[in-house]
């Protein structure tokens, strides 16, 4: 199930086309850049189209996300700065955490479960189904063998509280804890360019309330403190399919969320699944009665 409507036939999406492009090392990849100082590295070439951000600060770079591990991130990131490049994950997904294995310092949400995920990868077996012909359209690197992809294990060598803040130099960045989608998934608020990175926690398109420890509860609750700090936010900076997208959005995801929970949505049911379908997004939601 694609995380958006219409891929590969809407690209390249519309919001891209007006934003800056850098010409990327690999094709896989596409650069743009959403503020000063804050790249988006997009994956579009596979149905995921997950996005990862390089935040410049005066001291030093955060990559928030590496990606699917298909090209080599580091290489793109290190081109783009020549500052130290810390990793912070959003969460665990193997789409979210392929190139952790290249980096030093990975930094992710002191949850157990959330660093043990991160920390242990996934095997062929696992990660293998998730790179065939259907979900790519565009040629893969040189040198990646899709019946070959596994996520890496890496080592976690810093766990983050909400509303720790981490200093780049000019500019900070904001850790909130953010469960439902994932248990330790965050976002991050950059306290220069007021940008809200979501993470999986909002995004325009197929959104997952039904994965392993997700909750739709937890997450509608997130949904609600994510609103309270929208008056504060110039946009947000999403993982998948729009790296720039209105802040006003998480007003409209929560209302959604809200007439989910009062069962006044309507839904269709798919593989004991709910797909319950907006404007700018679909959830699945566990179908559990
Ligand atoms: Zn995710």
């Amino acid at each position: 199930m694609p995380h958006t409507f219409g891929w590969p036939a809407i690209l390249p999406r519309a919001i891209h086309k007006t934003l800056k492009k850098l010409t990327p090392l690999d094709p896989w990849f596409e650069v743009y850049e959403v503020s000063d100082g804050v790249l988006a590295i997009v994956e579009p070439f596979h149905f995921e189209e997950t996005i990862s951000f390089l935040v410049t600060g005066g001291e030093r770079a955060v990559l928030i996300d590496t990606g699917m591990g298909v090209g080599d991130i580091r290489a793109e990131a290190e081109r783009l700065t020549c500052l130290p490049i810390t990793v912070i994950n959003t969460h665990w997904h193997y789409d979210h955490i392929g190139g952790n294995y290249q980096f030093r310092d990975v930094w992710a949400y002191a949850s157990d479960f959330e660093v043990g995920k991160i920390e242990r990868g996934m095997t062929v077996e696992e990660a293998s189904p998730r790179m065939t012909p259907d979900r790519i359209c565009a040629p893969l690197p040189a040198g990646f063998d899709p019946r070959a992809y596994e996520i890496r294990r890496c080592t976690v060598t810093r766990r983050l509280k909400h509303l720790e803040q981490i200093d780049l130099g000019q500019r900070s960045l904001v850790i909130h804890h953010t469960p439902g989608h994932s248990p330790g998934g965050i976002c991050l608020y950059d306290t220069r360019d007021r940008i809200l990175f979501t993470g999986d926690t909002y995004y325009p398109g197929t959104m997952y309330a039904n994965l392993e420890r997700g909750d739709f509860e937890v997450f509608f609750s997130s949904m609600k403190y994510l609103a309270s700090l929208v008056k504060d936010v110039s946009f947000l900076a999403t993982a998948h399919n729009e790296c720039k997208v209105p802040a006003a959005e998480i007003l409209v995801a929560l209302k959604g969320f809200e007439q989910i929970s009062a069962g006044k949505a309507p839904y269709t049911i798919s593989d004991g699944t709910r797909m319950y379908k907006f404007d700018r997004f679909l959830l699945e939601y566990p179908d559990r009665r």
